[in-house]
């Protein structure tokens, strides 16, 4: 069960999302052009005919089978699309440890909005280590990651500061000069 968990979330989301996308383009379009081109025609003959001989009109067995199978087809792409959209968030947020069982839910409830609201949690919350590029506390004096120095030491009164901050917050020492 680990394993399996493990090789789920190993895999590249985005590339998966990005193929699942243009699959469903690919139906799409395939679905206007038989439309345009097969159900309408037919459904306009079928119409002047039915009408002078009072007959219901019943799609051909042409129509109805490729409009099975493209429903079918775009009901699972989207399906499969939705569960990668979620999984890919849900390893975007446990990155940026926030709760990443949270984001998951959010993302099988709202998709796309959860994304934004992630990335929106995410630039309050935590920022990247210049040095290991992954995400940690906005506050955290040290990367727990690559052990870097993330905030400046105040010599005088030992207040720690932004880095690039000129003096110390607390006691206006000059911090460039150490
Ligand atoms: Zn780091
Ligand atoms: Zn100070």
């Amino acid at each position: 069960m680990n394993n399996f968990k493990e090789r789920l979330l190993s895999k590249d989301y985005g590339k998966t999302i990005r193929n699942l996308v243009i699959a469903m383009a690919f139906v799409a379009i395939v679905s206007v052009l038989f439309i345009v081109f097969f159900a309408i025609p037919e459904l306009r003959t079928a119409n002047t005919y039915c009408l002078e001989t009072a007959i219901i009109y019943e799609p051909s067995r042409l129509v109805e089978v490729t409009s099975a199978i493209l429903g079918l087809c775009a009901i699972i792409l989207f399906t499969l699309y939705w569960i990668a959209f979620s999984i890919y968030l849900y390893k975007k947020a446990k990155d940026a440890d926030i709760i990443p069982i949270l984001w998951l839910f959010l993302a099988l409830y709202m998709n796309i909005f959860a994304l934004f609201a992630f990335l929106i949690v995410r630039s309050i919350i935590r920022e990247k280590c210049p040095e290991c590029q992954r995400y940690v506390k906005k506050s955290d004096i040290y990367c727990k990651y690559c052990g870097k120095e993330l905030k400046i030491k105040c010599h005088e009164c030992g207040e720690y500061a932004e880095k690039g901050a000129e003096y110390c917050p607390k006691c206006g020492n000059d911090l460039e000069l150490r």
